[in-house]
């Protein structure tokens, strides 16, 4: 990877780093689901700025005995890891909204019956 390209992913790791951080305490102490979500995506964010850091860092070496065909399969690889990471975080927030929207309706049922 050239230099550039390598500072500005370090640069967007940290910064993806930091907008969690801020982004996971205003949730927590909000309660929101929405903010927490999106805390959410910005550490996956970070995690696939690493793989794929790491990834095209990989894709750049030259053939070598274990990997006769050089390293060229290394970045769709990574890509598939980062889709399924992506796959996963979309249904576990569509889980965790619809178990919420139920709990609410379950609790104003119940106990206030509407
Ligand atoms: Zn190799």
């Amino acid at each position: 990877m050239k230099n550039k390209g390598r500072q500005a992913t370090i640069i967007l790791i940290i910064c993806n780093t930091f907008l969690f951080a801020i982004k996971i305490s205003a949730g927590i102490m909000s309660n929101s689901l929405a903010i927490i979500s999106d805390a959410i995506n910005s550490l996956t964010d970070t995690i696939s700025s690493i793989i794929i850091f790491i990834a095209v860092r990989t894709s750049s070496k030259q053939a070598d005995e274990g990997h006769p065909f050089g390293h060229h399969r290394a970045e769709p690889i990574a890509g598939l890891i980062v889709a399924i990471l992506a796959g996963i975080l979309g249904f576990e927030i569509l889980h965790m909204s619809v178990l919420s929207s139920w709990s609410l309706m379950y609790i104003r049922l119940v106990f206030l019956q509407l």
